[in-house]
């Protein structure tokens, strides 16, 4: 992408009305624009993060077996009535009405209508397991909207929702979410740490959040540190093996939102130098809520024995524009940005020093001709700005490599390769910049 023509309006000054670092970078860095308090309108270079996180969030849930279709966001009231949830959820549900006067919501989750998309067409416990789920946006009218994407009334969430004939199939499923969510925070850079939960408005007796250590996080939370340092399982683990042991070695070392919080348990599992007590992003939360709905809803399927019984059920949920900001948090200085490579809008930044200058700009051409050819997504910095605002700006946005070419090093045949998450630099030949970026 040339700069020239791409669309990233970035701001100079400090935007008032951000009042953490991850929304004011990202006004800043031209990635997101309210339309109304909690509404945004994803801007080109934000759009690109969001979908990366989503694609990773994707993929590991279908390497754990999950499936994927799409719910719409608008449902029916009477749908939500059959669980008794449509007064219940009070004034954070959207409630609308169409011209016919039929009373519509915008969706805030999905549990009632994939209970009636599963009881329209699964009868037997031959077909359970089932994960079924969607990536979609969602409507809450919070209280109070805040911290950019962090916090919004629209937001994108990955939900996910789980079918078993029993507790014991059910409690599988949960821990395949379990280890699904390990790996994906993983893979954006994230340590993210599963702590004992509230069930909340989604009920049921065992839940999970998933939480980034943070100063800014609206949730407190305690911990033991050793959590901190446990491995996450590569790609090759299998879903359909023994999860327990590494459910267990995750769940052994204290951790909990203050809601659920034992004191005295802290106090005498874990030692004093050991004890965390800080603030934390939820990035996700799980939950298994037995019949919760499938009675209400009469979701059932025939066992083995010929009986009818209601399914076991589980739901998962991952913030996925949440996410945008909580990298953000954990991921900058002052000058900017500094993206995780795996979800980072572009890998480089190429600048050009000395826009019009014929040997800069040929040697930028051709870079830019080589790494586009090598499937290597980078923004090319053409513009006629002055070097001092190029590197800002690109600082700023926070590509994990940048390729700067100036005059003076081009005349001794090398280039600037500038790594952002830790400012090294080293002078390379252009080849060199190709066989690093693009092996
Ligand atoms: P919170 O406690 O932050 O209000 P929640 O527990 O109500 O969240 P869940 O129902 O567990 O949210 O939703 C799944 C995930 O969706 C959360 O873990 C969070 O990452 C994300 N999420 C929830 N509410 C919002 C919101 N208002 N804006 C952005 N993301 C959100
Ligand atoms: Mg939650």
């Amino acid at each position: 992408m040339r700069l020239s023509r791409y669309f990233l309006p970035i701001l100079r000054e400090t935007p008032k009305e951000s009042e953490i670092v991850s929304h004011r970078l990202m006004l800043r860095a031209g990635m997101l624009r309210q339309e109304a308090a909690g509404i945004y309108a994803w801007l080109p270079l934000g759009f690109r993060v969001l979908k990366k996180i989503e694609q990773i969030v994707r993929e590991e849930m279908n390497r754990a077996g999950a499936v994927e279709l799409l719910m719409p966001t608008l449902q029916l009231a009477d749908l939500w009535r059959e669980s008794e949830r449509y007064e219940a959820y009070g004034p954070e549900m959207l409630r609308i009405q169409d011209r016919h006067k039929r009373e519509l919501l915008y969706g805030p989750t999905n549990e009632e209508m994939i209970t009636e998309i599963f009881r329209a067409y699964v009868r037997s416990y031959k077909n359970l397991p089932l994960n079924l789920y969607h990536i979609q946006w969602k409507f809450r009218d919070e209280q109070r909207p805040r911290f950019g994407v962090m916090r919004g009334r629209e937001f994108l969430m990955k939900d996910a929702y789980s079918f078993d004939i029993d507790e014991a199939g059910a409690r599988l499923s949960y821990n395949r979410m379990f280890v699904a969510y390990l790996r994906t925070f993983a893979r954006m850079g994230l340590k993210a740490i599963p702590m004992r939960a509230e069930t909340g408005p989604i009920g049921g007796d065992l839940s999970h959040e998933f939480i980034i250590l943070a100063e800014t996080g609206e949730s407190g939370v305690y911990c033991n540190k050793d959590v901190l340092n446990l491995p996450v399982p590569g790609e090759d683990i299998d879903y359909n093996g023994d999860l327990t042991p590494i459910v267990r070695e995750w769940t052994a070392p204290y951790a909990a939102t203050e809601d659920v919080h034992d004191a005295t348990r802290f106090e005498r599992e874990v030692p004093a130098e050991k004890r965390i007590h800080t603030r934390g992003i939820e990035v996700g939360q799980i939950f298994y809520f037995g019949t919760k709905y499938s009675v209400p809803m009469k979701a059932t399927v025939t066992g083995p024995d010929g009986a009818e019984k209601p399914i076991h059920g589980g739901s998962y949920g991952v913030g996925v524009s949440r996410l945008v900001g909580a990298i953000i948090e954990a991921s900058h200085d002052e000058a900017g940005i500094k993206w995780p490579e795996a979800v980072a809008p572009f890998k480089v930044g190429l600048l050009n020093l000395k826009q019009g200058d014929s040997a800069t700009d040929a040697a930028c051409e051709k870079l830019y001709r080589e790494l586009n050819t090598r499937g290597v997504d980078v923004l090319y910095d053409d513009t006629d700005e002055r070097a001092g605002a190029k590197f800002a700006s690109m600082d700023l946005i926070g590509l994990p490599w940048q390729v700067i070419v100036g005059p003076k090093g081009l005349a001794d045949g090398k280039v600037e390769l500038k790594r952002r998450s830790d400012g090294s630099r080293e002078n390379v030949s252009p080849a060199d910049v190709l066989a690093r970026l693009a092996p």
